[in-house]
């Protein structure tokens, strides 16, 4: 997989409006790797429609204004629509589908249309087992806030530290080589479509792409309602205890899990979904359930 020469230029236009998240989905569009779907300001619309239409890359938006409601917990992360507006061209958010084949976004505007989510995921280059494992967590995730994440983590039935390729957790903070939930951990295709992307990534600017592959070489907490919390510099001390520096914790809001982990120096493995804090040898607080997902990945 390869970006063509003649697009690097819209890259480097492009580049400034967009996420690195969102960056990484308009490199593989270009790639034909598969179809971007993006939710965009009208801002960030303006800016980048006109170049893609420079260079003929199709670029359809979506009739429905979004408004998204921030996820409890998540940094401002989304995965609920609160509202949505159809035809009233306000200025807000939209989604955005490009791909360098405009038949790739009719197929995927009438699948997404039509409710055929499969096809629709297959369109995104999702893996057959991904798409399935998908289907029966929804129910799950319905009743909470729509997030899929802690599907990955809860059907790696393997000890950690795990792969740290399929670590979706990484999206929290930026970064992530992977715009879907993986069946597991371990989901070898994708392995191997987060290991395409990052050698994509690598030949066109080695400096994001280092940025990518060192968050998903982190170990990971999330909690469905009380953060997401990267645990830098930390180090596994035997098979199930990982230390780690409580002043290097990345959180994505403060919470009693973020508090208990500053208090703490390592944390003792119980499963996916279950974990102590220890201040050296003294457990200082229990935390499981499903809303506990482990990504130790490093
Ligand atoms: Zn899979």
């Amino acid at each position: 997989m390869e970006l063509p020469k003649k697009y690097r230029s819209i890259c480097q236009a492009i580049e400034p409006f967009l996420s690195p998240i969102e960056f990484r989905e308009l490199l593989l569009a270009l790639c034909q790797e598969k179809l971007a779907r993006l939710i965009l300001s009208t801002q960030a619309i303006l800016k980048i429609g006109p170049i893609l239409k420079n260079y003929n890359i199709p670029m359809a938006i979506g009739k429905l204004r979004i408004i998204q409601k921030a996820d409890q917990g998540k940094g401002g992360w989304s995965n609920l629509i609160e509202t949505v507006y159809q035809n009233d061209d306000k200025p807000g958010f939209y989604h955005i589908y490009i791909s360098t084949q405009i038949e790739k976004i009719e197929v995927a505007l009438e699948a997404e249309g039509n409710g055929e989510y499969d096809l629709f995921g297959e369109i995104l280059n999702i893996p057959k087992c991904c798409r399935n494992a998908y289907g029966n967590y929804l129910h799950t995730i319905l009743k909470k806030q729509n997030d899929v994440t802690p599907m990955t983590s809860h059907n790696t039935t393997s000890f950690p530290p795990h792969n740290f390729w399929a670590n979706i957790a990484s999206q929290y903070f930026g970064y992530s080589l992977l715009s879907f939930a993986p069946c597991s951990l371990n989901c070898q295709y994708s392995q191997k479509i987060s290991q395409n992307t990052y050698k994509l990534l690598l030949k066109y600017d080695r400096i994001i792409a280092e940025k990518f592959f060192q968050m998903h070489q982190s170990n990971i907490i999330y909690h469905e309602y009380f953060g997401i919390h990267c645990l830098q510099n930390s180090l596994w001390k035997s098979n199930n205890i990982l230390t780690y520096d409580p002043c290097k914790i990345l959180s994505t809001s403060k919470s009693q899990l973020s508090t208990a982990l500053r208090q703490g120096t390592c944390i003792k493995y119980l499963s996916q979904k279950s974990f102590y804090i220890l201040n050296n040898t003294e457990v200082i607080s229990a935390w499981c359930g499903d809303d506990v997902a482990l990504f130790l990945c490093c």
